[in-house]
């Protein structure tokens, strides 16, 4: 593909972000088929779902959910690698309306005040062009009508992908890196701490454990999907 069309393709795609087949009139970045075959967790809905068990005694928690289930060669994954990967960020915002519907049907995130997306070190967020997890809160905003908070956390360590740390290193490997710079934009208020892929739950547990030092803050988790 030429340095043009790739452009091209992401600006006015016209093949489907996760499977490759042409996208026909109506559909936008990802086919129907796929969309109606994104493995759901149905997990917003329900107390001491996996999640939450996954979090639960590790960071103050109200509520936790992951909307959709990666797993090797499924269409989720497809989706993360094309959010994360190949800079469609047009399909962040999307998947992030996705999880805004969820979140919204479930009725158990009503009560939330601010959209917090786990930050990227400057430098990863320079070459990448963009936060993903911030793409997707603000997907989550336009349908939950909440505001999206940026720069109240920072994440001040440059860290390896978590993706390439084994399990047993990822809470080494995210010890100290975030740190709260404007407590004043999260006191006293019900956070969603959002991220795109939940695994270990090392990078959650981290910065959720600096927000939880910010006077009268309530936490809550969303994260994209989860890994089984
Ligand atoms: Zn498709």
């Amino acid at each position: 593909m030429s340095p043009l069309s790739a452009i091209l393709q992401v600006l006015f795609p016209t093949t489907c972000a996760c499977c490759g087949e042409v996208l026909v009139r109506g559909e936008r970045q990802v086919c129907l088929d796929c969309l109606a075959n994104m493995a759901t967790t149905a997990f917003s809905a329900m107390n001491d779902n996996p999640v939450e068990r996954r979090l639960m005694g590790r960071i103050p928690l109200v509520h936790a959910t992951s909307v959709y289930l990666f797993r090797q060669g499924n269409t989720v994954r497809n989706a993360v690698h094309a959010m994360k990967f190949h800079g469609n960020a047009e399909l962040c915002l999307m998947m992030g309306r996705q999880m805004g519907l969820d979140l919204l049907s479930s009725g158990r995130f009503d009560d939330i005040d601010v959209l917090v997306p786990i930050p990227l070190h400057w430098l990863r967020r320079l070459t990448r062009g963009y936060n993903q997890s911030e793409l997707l809160c603000r997907g989550i905003g336009e349908v939950l009508n909440v505001p999206v908070c940026t720069g109240a956390v920072v994440r001040h360590r440059y860290t390896r992908q978590q993706s390439l740390q084994q399990s047993h290193k990822r809470a080494e490997n995210v010890e100290g890196a975030f740190k709260v710079k404007r407590a004043d934009k999260l006191a006293g208020k019900h956070v969603l701490l959002v991220d795109d892929v939940l695994t270990t739950g090392a990078t959650i547990a981290a910065c959720a454990d600096v927000i939880a030092t910010v006077p009268g803050v309530r936490i809550s988790v969303a994260t994209f999907c989860m890994a089984i």
